[in-house]
């Protein structure tokens, strides 16, 4: 197969910047195609050219398929990757340009359609013996079928809408008394989100943690895992920190997880990265969640912890080259991200919108910050209003939390409100650092993590006190590498 010469970036933001990075490293000529709010930004500059979609919000621009093919072939893009997000998983955009000859760097048409509903993609795991939770995804969707179902299972559940996805449509129901109103409110959610309102539920996993594989798979029929991350810590159930490996998780036990993980990549050929997400129950008890046919948002601490620039790795198997290596590669020390956003925190979370003034981060070695905004950029109303990721590296779990607190206190953002130091109490918490933390953390800890630091608080995380009490020495030493 030919090399591919230029590639269009189908998002925006700090992973359309991820993006072109690898790019030019490797010698390929890059398009970015942008908004009118974002005329301006720092991925239009990155990039070698630049294409004007026009419209504002997303459904006006970077989630018009005609449009972003027309800016293909306007450019002779011969690849396009689509980051996360918007067009990512879109069956019908892939579809597009394989039929005009531009390559879509993700995985095959069929594989990103059986992984885009979770009702056929539990189904179609199953078959292949990969634990899903226990539920119900018939084809009715009749109320009484519901409540004889949900009976079945037993209370509490989970509805979720099929097409649902970014911790849409989804509601805990925890009585029959509450069934009618729950299943009702996740339709009409799912019906404004994603134009489909079909439901299917899922036992309520309580105090569970989010355990994730990276997988990756070539045109040869090779695929395999590159370790897990934990993504336990979330609000309103998305994920708000990521690290690997997971704390606390005996090898035996991912062992079992990466063989399910692969299986389930091989029940629909899997070619390119992929995630594939359990729910992790307290007694060690393990499901399938869905599979994200996508590079995901916490890719960098796979990277991290392995070296590997996963990016090179998509376009090497879009190109039509083998997985460098056939085994799992093994992992160095510990990494972790955090999503550092433009929000207020003590306002529900509701985005903070306007110019930055200033932001600032530090430098260290062990430190990677990937944003798509600089001081003087605009965040609008239009996207999601993320500022940077920021990765941390240590030779340890307890070295990486130390270093993320520190890096997060010496992180400057004038403008907008942020949720910096939210995070920096989030990650001092003591129950995080034991490795202890349920993805229910957050929502039990709010009022706490929503307080102000005290000057002696935050002494005492920057010195490490938090984490220095007994118990942290002896249940970390079962983390697997
Ligand atoms: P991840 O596990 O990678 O965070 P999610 O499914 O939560 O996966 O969402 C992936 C990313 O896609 C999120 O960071 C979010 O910003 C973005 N996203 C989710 N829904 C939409 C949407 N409707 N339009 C554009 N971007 C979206
Ligand atoms: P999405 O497509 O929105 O990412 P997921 O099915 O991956 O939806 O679930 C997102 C999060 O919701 C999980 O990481 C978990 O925290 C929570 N969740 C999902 N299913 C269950 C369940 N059955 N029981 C408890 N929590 C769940
Ligand atoms: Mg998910």
């Amino acid at each position: 197969m030919k090399p591919i010469q230029k590639i269009l970036i189908a998002n925006r933001g700090e992973i359309a910047v991820r993006v072109i990075r690898t790019a030019k490293k490797m010698g390929i000529k890059t398009v970015a195609v942008f908004s009118d709010p974002d005329a301006h930004s720092l991925f239009v500059q990155s990039a070698d050219e630049a294409f004007s979609l026009g419209g504002t919000d997303a459904r006006s621009s970077y989630l018009d398929v005609e449009k972003v093919v027309k800016a293909c072939l306007t450019t002779g893009a011969d690849a396009v990757h689509p980051g996360y997000g918007f067009l990512s998983e879109n069956t019908d955009f892939a579809s597009q340009l394989e039929k005009h000859g531009i390559r879509f760097i993700g995985p095959k048409p069929h594989s990103i359609e059986a992984m885009g509903d979770k009702i056929g993609s539990r189904l179609l795991v199953a078959k292949s013996g990969v634990p899903v939770v226990p539920g119900y995804e018939g084809a009715s969707q009749e109320i009484s079928v519901f409540k004889k179902e949900a009976e079945k299972i037993g209370y509490p559940i989970m509805a979720k809408a099929s097409a649902g996805g970014g911790g849409k449509g989804m509601r805990r129901i925890n009585s029959p008394e509450e069934l009618e109103a729950g299943i009702l409110s996740a339709k009409r959610e799912a019906l404004s989100a994603f134009g489909d309102d079909r439901i299917l539920l899922e036992k309520y996993i309580t105090n569970p943690r989010h355990v994730e594989f990276q997988i990756f798979g070539d045109t040869k029929g090779n695929i395999i895992h590159l370790h897990e991350r934990d993504c336990s810590l979330q609000r309103r159930h998305q994920k708000v920190v990521e690290e690997t490996p997971a704390p606390r998780y005996p090898s035996d036990l991912k062992t079992k997880m990466s063989e399910a993980a692969v299986m389930a990549a091989k029940s629909v050929q899997y070619e390119g990265a992929g995630t594939v997400e359990f729910i992790l129950g307290e007694s060690g008890e393990f499901y399938f969640l869905e599979m994200n046919t996508r590079l995901q948002v916490e890719h960098p601490v796979t990277e991290m912890t392995t070296g590997l620039d996963l990016v090179e790795w998509q376009i090497r198997v879009c190109q039509g080259e083998a997985l460098p290596q056939l085994q799992t590669p093994t992992q160095k020390g510990h990494a972790m991200e955090v999503r550092i956003y433009a929000e207020d925190p003590k306002e529900g979370f509701l985005p903070s919108i306007g110019r930055i003034h200033h932001l600032s981060f530090p430098t260290r070695d062990y430190l990677r910050i990937d944003s798509g905004v600089v001081s003087g950029s605009e965040i609008t109303m239009f996207y999601d209003p993320m500022i940077a990721k920021m990765i941390v590296w240590g030779e340890d779990r307890i070295t990486a939390i130390r270093r993320l607190v520190e890096c997060l206190s010496e992180t400057i953002v004038f403008g907008p409100k942020t949720n910096l130091q939210f995070l920096q109490k989030l990650v001092s918490a003591k129950e995080f650092a034991e490795g202890k933390v349920s993805t229910h953390f957050i929502a039990d800890n709010e009022v706490e993590l929503l307080s102000d630091n005290t000057k002696e608080e935050l002494k005492l995380a920057l010195s490490g006190t938090f984490f220095t009490s007994k118990e942290l020495t002896s249940p970390w030493s079962k983390e697997t590498t």
